[in-house]
């Protein structure tokens, strides 16, 4: 899940927003969309069309997509349908291989569930009838491993051991690439945990107060974070949304340790992709963030994208 601004309801037309729903729902070559399948794809955030259309079913109706889905669609993927939108995304990327963060990207099922099915992603590949990717070592960054880490963490629900990186095939990843970059998979742990704790997770910037005295500070304090909320406080003054001392955007590691703090469990009905690969967790403010909550710990949940999506709809 994104975590980013909404479109602004003002400079957002309800063509901009049809143009959108047509535009993914032509590419992953369906006439009907689900509104999670839209979230993964689509510009637009639920807030915004539900602001425009009511409901999401008006939009796609308005667009000549079918509102309710086919008794079949509802049945259990098929391996083919899965080799089929493989081959698919090969196509769209020109490509006789489909490495997974292309299928992340253009895929239209979840790369959860495709993992829980073949276990590695290269058999899943070999299956469709594609080459291997071949990952080049080289090519592996520390932010890729981490992400790697945090993936999974959040898939098992605990800390992942060497025995599910070796037998389970649960990594993108080998063993080998952990152990040739970090000296063995305890030790990528350790740098994992040292990259999550490395920024201060409540992240809270200065005071209101002291900013007329801090001109002196601006001219050589400009970190990101702070020109990040310093944009963001303007755009909320345009919008007149409540100021904030924080950013919306959640980063990834308060990110983590909010999932870790509520056991990566839906908050509202308890869900798990530990139980259920399929489900997708998503940190949410408790209080929204237009309505001036803070991204701070305490205002932060866990919640599964269908309790999420409940959420935003009472909102
Ligand atoms: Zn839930």
């Amino acid at each position: 899940m994104k975590f980013e601004l909404n479109e602004y309801k003002k400079q957002l037309t309800d063509g901009d927003i049809l143009d959108d729903i047509q535009r993914v729902a032509h590419n992953l070559n369906i006439d009907y969309l689900s509104v999670s399948l839209y979230k993964k794809h689509g510009k637009y955030s639920q807030t915004a069309i539900q602001a425009h259309f009511g409901t999401w079913r008006n939009a796609c109706s308005l667009v000549g997509l079918r509102t309710e889905r086919k008794p079949s669609e509802l049945k259990i993927i098929s391996d083919e349908e899965l080799f089929e939108d493989l081959r698919r995304v090969a196509k769209l990327i020109d490509s006789d291989t489909v490495p997974y963060d292309s299928y992340k990207k253009f895929g239209r099922f979840s790369s959860g569930n495709i993992f829980a099915r073949f276990k590695k992603w290269s058999l899943f590949l070999q299956k469709a009838g594609l080459k291997e990717t071949g990952f080049s070592k080289e090519k592996i960054t520390e932010q890729q491993c981490f992400d790697e880490i945090e993936r999974i963490w959040i898939l098992l629900g605990r800390q992942p051991t060497t025995t599910d990186i070796v037998n389970n095939g649960v990594s993108i990843y080998s063993i080998d690439t952990f152990k040739r970059r970090f000296g063995g998979w305890r030790k990528a742990l350790e740098a994992f945990v040292q990259y999550i704790n490395s920024a201060d997770v409540n992240e809270v910037s200065q005071n209101d107060n002291t900013e007329n005295a801090s001109n002196i500070d601006n001219c050589f304090d400009h970190n990101s974070q702070k020109e990040e909320l310093n944009l963001v406080n303007t755009l909320d003054l345009i919008n007149n949304i409540p100021k904030h001392r924080t950013p919306r955007s959640i980063n990834t590691r308060l990110r983590f340790v909010v999932l870790q703090r509520d056991n990566f469990k839906c908050c509202a009905c308890g869900a798990s992709p530990a139980k259920d690969p399929a489900i997708v967790l998503h940190v949410d403010h408790i209080k929204p963030w237009s309505k001036g909550g803070e991204t701070e710990i305490d205002n932060l949940q866990t919640l599964c994208s269908k309790c999420n999506l409940g959420k935003s709809d009472l909102e």
